[in-house]
């Protein structure tokens, strides 16, 4: 822990292999040192003198002494830089070579070669960044969605810990009225003070709904919903696949039990990412390896964030089409919506209203459509609706509204929110007045785990393990 502090670090911070340019990057107190010998400016200037956040073009010098490329210096002054200590950034030739000549002799003058995220990380500790702006420039790197980069983005720049830090400064002031009132008891804090302590802790506990409500949009958007599309053979299952995936990447024929394994692909559909697969029709079989895909379909229904189960509109529910649906009844409806496509609605109908409204029992949308009209068809848009109402990206813009998105943030924030409402619930009992503070303080105490300095050591480690070197 004390070596984070004393120590200078480098690594290559651009991805390995070869590439235009290269940039290695320093951080510590002994950077100006270090650089000083391994970088000589075009311009005579050393680098004890060059201007901090100002370029300078130069020569790198190797190991052996000898000038081993010509590239660009960015010398950064603590606090003003990243990680808050002295920085530097050289930006050399992106050959595997030079890349590793250049970090060799940053090495050889003084420095240790950086551990995964210990930049950001330094960064927190020096408390450049809270927890969930770290969290998120971790994420913003591996964003490969849009949504999810508009996401990580939103929560680097900070909203998610301008909105913690607005929730706490408004606690903060009713526990200075609280102490008051524990401080003075004679002094009775009267109707209006009681009514403001409670307003307060209503305001507070209204806004960790609302984060708690982004959970589920920000874990699909950075994680992916897990979405297994499911139906008897040949109602459509891998048109509707190749309708979301906009390719023909599964088999269409009308050949019943075609789709034998299990097709995956990661699409962008309403506002989040879906990690869709495309099952075996689930029935029964005696063809053994038909078999064995019904068995997959099986475990990825019971493993699924969604569910697209797909009927035939063109004709009546038939025992196959009887044992999914017992299958679909069966899976708990909170854990899991299915969205219900009656497909094939250019085929004069045969589905009774019976048969719609078994389906419709199960299900948290049914869709009718057909899955043969192309990239514009209408039933594509009525499936990224659907999703996008299940998972309130439509009422949530990621790019500007403070989000949650991870499981740690949720249970912190779930465990603030009891203590908000069982203040709450003392305020309405008349409970004495030390009781709320110390319920009020477990609330502030928990919005602080959930971004703040106070987090324990090893849920740091473990957030900042899973960056890559460099970061
Ligand atoms: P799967 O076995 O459930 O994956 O079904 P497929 O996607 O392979 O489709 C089975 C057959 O139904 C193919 O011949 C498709 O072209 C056809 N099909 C799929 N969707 C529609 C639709 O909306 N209307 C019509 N008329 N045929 C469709």
């Amino acid at each position: 822990m004390l070596d984070i502090f004393t120590s200078t670090i480098a690594a290559v911070s651009t991805p390995p292999g070869k590439g235009g340019i290269a940039v290695i990057r320093i951080s510590g107190p002994d950077t100006v040192r270090i650089v000083s010998g391994v970088f000589r400016s075009a311009s005579g200037i050393s680098v004890q003198d060059l201007r901090p956040r100002r370029v300078s073009y130069g020569e790198i010098v190797g190991l052996d002494g000898n000038v081993c490329d010509t590239g660009l210096l960015t010398v950064f002054r603590a606090p003003a830089s990243f990680t808050g200590e002295d920085c530097a950034e050289i930006s050399c030739h992106g050959g595997v070579a030079v890349t590793k000549e250049v970090l060799s002799a940053v090495i050889g003058a003084g420095a240790v070669p950086a551990g995964p995220g210990e930049f950001t990380r330094r960064a927190f500790s020096n408390g450049k960044l809270s927890l969930s702006e770290a969290e998120a420039v971790g994420l913003l790197i591996d964003a490969d969605t849009k949504e999810k980069m508009q996401l990580s983005g939103n929560a680097a720049r900070g909203s998610l810990s301008r909105e913690l830090a607005k929730i706490s400064g408004g606690l903060s002031d009713t526990m200075t009225a609280l102490y008051a009132a524990v401080d003075y008891p004679e002094e009775d804090v009267g109707d209006e003070g009681e009514r403001e302590i409670y307003t307060s802790v209503s305001k507070a506990l209204l806004s960790v709904n609302r984060l708690l409500d982004t959970y589920s949009l920000g874990r699909a958007v950075t994680e992916g919903v897990k979405c297994v599309i499911c139906g008897k053979p040949n109602v459509g299952k891998s048109s509707v696949f190749n309708l979301l995936t906009g390719e023909d990447s599964a088999i269409v024929t009308d050949i019943p039990g075609t789709t034998r394994d299990v097709l995956r692909e990661s699409v962008s559909c309403g506002g989040v990412t879906l990690r869709l697969s495309d099952t075996a029709g689930i029935r029964q079989t005696s063809e053994q390896v038909e078999a064995i895909g019904v068995g997959k379909a099986v475990i990825e229904l019971e493993s699924a964030d969604l569910i697209i189960a797909v009927f035939d509109s063109s004709a009546k529910l038939d025992g196959e089409d009887l044992s999914l649906i017992e299958k679909l009844k069966s899976l708990p409806p909170e854990n899991c919506p299915v969205i219900s496509v009656v497909n094939k609605d250019d085929l004069p109908p045969a589905l009774s209203e019976a048969d719609l409204a078994d389906i419709d029992s199960f299900s948290s949308r049914v869709i009718r459509g057909s899955a043969r009209t192309g990239p514009d068809s209408p039933l594509l848009q009525d499936i990224s609706s659907a999703v996008a109402e299940l998972f309130n990206s439509g009422h949530i813009n990621v790019s500007h509204d403070a989000v949650i998105w991870d499981v740690r943030q949720r249970d912190m924030l779930g465990k603030a929110r009891s203590s908000l409402e069982e203040a709450k619930a003392a305020l309405d009992r008349g409970d004495p007045v030390d009781c709320i503070c110390s319920l009020v303080e477990e609330a502030l105490a928990f919005l602080d785990d959930t971004d703040g300095r106070n987090v324990d050591q090893k849920i740091v480690d473990q957030i900042f393990s899973r960056f890559c070197v460099g970061k």
